[in-house]
This record gives C-alpha cells, structure tokens and sequence, in this order.
C-alpha cells in the first residue's frame, strides 16, 4: 500500500498518517517532518528551508525532493508507505513518480485528497502542539496529551508550530490554493485521486480511510 495524503494544512494527514502507521504498520513520511530535521541540524539545507518555512512558503522543489527521495529509498521497493505533505506542486508529483519507475520501485497506488473547509482549518492549526522530541501531533481539544504540555510517547514538551501564526496560516492556506490543489487534477487523472471529508473526529475519519482502502483491495 503506497499512499500519498493530498489536503490543505490542518486536513488531519499527519494525525491519521501516525494512526495508520501504529495499526497497519504503513510509514508515515511526513516531507514537513524532514525538513523540521534538516532545519534544527542547521545544515545548509535546513537554513534555506528556515527561510521559506518562517513565511509559509514552499521550499524549493529540488530540494524537497531529494531529502524524501533519498528516505524512500531506504525502504524497500514495495514497502508500504504513506506520505504526508508530499509532493506538494506539479513538479514534485512527476519527479517522483519518474524516480519511483527508475529505481524499480511500486508506484504510488492511491492518493487521499481531503476536503475540509477553511474555518475547520484555522481551528486545527491554532489548537495544534508538536512534540520537541519525537514530532508527534496533538491539539488541545481534539486530541489532547494525558498531562497537559507533555507528550504522551516520550514525555518531551509540546510546543505551538512557529509557522501555525494566523498570519503565516492566512499565507499557508494561499500557497496551497495556487501550488497544491492542482494536484488533485493531476492524479485525478491518472485515476488515483479518491476525496474523503476531512471534518470528522479523528476516528470516523480513520474508519473511512479503512473501509476505502478495503474497498480499493489496499487493506485486508
Ligand atoms: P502542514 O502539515 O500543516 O501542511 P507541513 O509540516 O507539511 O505542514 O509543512 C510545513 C512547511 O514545510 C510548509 O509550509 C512548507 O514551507 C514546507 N514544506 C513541507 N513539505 C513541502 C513540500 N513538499 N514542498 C515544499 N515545501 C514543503
Ligand atoms: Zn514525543
């Protein structure tokens, strides 16, 4: 099972992307995560993508594309994988799947596009908290830690995302209408795109993804 979670910022990807992981064993690769890595390493990838990340921007593609190429292939050819924030333009999308046919890798066999409406948005992200540590998600009402500020997992301190402002969000959400949407066109047409609602509470959302992969012969 290879798939890509295609939806605006707050759609709920990284949150079902953990779930499935911990119930189906599918790694969540999440391009934001690594670029998060690359950004606290100070390296000179991490310090053009600060720049971009601060104003909501995208990074640049080239450089994008090869720090999550290079993770997936570390896996293997097949290795089921869901990922999370990427590709995010037109250009990212052919360059993996070009990469993925180069290397004798499985194609990408579905893409998730999540609908969600902008006010839902804004809420999530403003309510968001990441782990320092281990980069784990939670929000303050829809999926709070056991003890407030503390990640359940590995007990590091939960932080608001810098770039969850409501002025980098306003930004965030613009970029997305402009780079990313037109992705859903683009698997669309090859037959790959399939829309679920990204309103739920987190596990009716979960559900639906199952029983779509189910029906799609993805999950047993
Ligand atoms: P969210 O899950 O809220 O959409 P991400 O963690 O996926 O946020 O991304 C955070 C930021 O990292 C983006 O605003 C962008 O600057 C950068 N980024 C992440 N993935 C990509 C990508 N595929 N292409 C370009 N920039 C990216
Ligand atoms: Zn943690």
């Amino acid at each position: 099972m290879r798939l890509i979670f295609l939806g605006p910022p707050g759609a709920g990807k990284g949150t079902l992307a953990l779930v499935l992981m911990e119930r189906e064993k599918v790694t969540h690769l999440s391009s934001g995560n690594l670029l998060r890595e690359a950004v606290r390493r100070g390296d000179p990838i991490g310090r053009e993508a600060a720049r971009c990340m601060q104003s909501g921007a995208l990074v640049p593609d080239r450089l994008v594309t090869d720090l999550v190429l290079r993770r997936i292939g570390e896996f293997g050819k097949a290795d089921p994988f869901a990922l999370d924030g990427f590709p995010r333009t037109v250009e990212q999308a052919r360059v993996l799947d070009e990469e993925l046919a180069r290397a004798g890798h499985a194609p990408v066999d579905l893409t998730v596009g999540f609908q969600v409406s902008p006010s839902t948005m804004v809420k999530r992200l403003q309510g968001r908290r990441v782990c320092e540590a281990c980069a784990a998600n939670y929000h303050l009402e829809r999926l709070p830690p056991q003890r407030p500020g503390i990640c359940d997992r590995c007990g590091g301190n939960l932080k608001a995302r810098p770039d969850d402002r409501p002025e980098t969000v306003m930004n965030r959400l613009a970029v997305y209408e402009k780079e990313t949407a037109p992705l859903m066109d683009f698997y669309r047409a090859q037959g790959k795109l399939r829309v679920l609602s990204g309103e739920a509470v987190i596990e009716e959302q979960y559900q639906a993804l199952l029983a779509l992969l189910k029906k799609e012969g993805l999950a047993g």
